[in-house]
């Protein structure tokens, strides 16, 4: 969990914090998010939902809200299952943006 927080803060101060509490897409906080999209960044409405998308449970989504805050009060009550999810959309949206910037460094002009 300390290795999630810590990706999960890196990627924020490189200005890639999932959209956690409103849809990655229209930004609404009307509607239930009800999937984590990677190059949406973060979690979307249903209308939104790309084909693929993964469900988390609600209780990991809100384990990755506690992990960005620092709150570790209530990352230490979460259960296993919802750690092991978190962990393995983390990985995922790092790995994600990872590639991304990398292959943008193509574009960028070499003196
Ligand atoms: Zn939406």
């Amino acid at each position: 969990m300390v290795l999630d927080a810590y990706f999960l803060r890196s990627l924020t101060f490189a200005g890639y914090a999932p959209a956690l509490a409103e849809c990655a897409r229209c930004g609404t906080s009307e509607r239930p998010l009800v999937a984590f999209a990677m190059a949406a960044g973060g979690m979307v409405c249903a209308e939104d939902r790309p084909p693929g998308a993964a469900s988390p449970a609600p209780q990991t989504v809100a384990l990755m809200v506690a992990l960005l805050r620092g709150d570790w009060t209530s990352a230490m009550r979460s259960e296993r299952r919802h750690r092991v999810e978190c962990s393995g959309l983390v990985a995922a949206y790092l790995q994600w943006h990872l590639e991304h910037s990398i292959r943008s460094l193509r574009h960028v002009e070499r003196a």
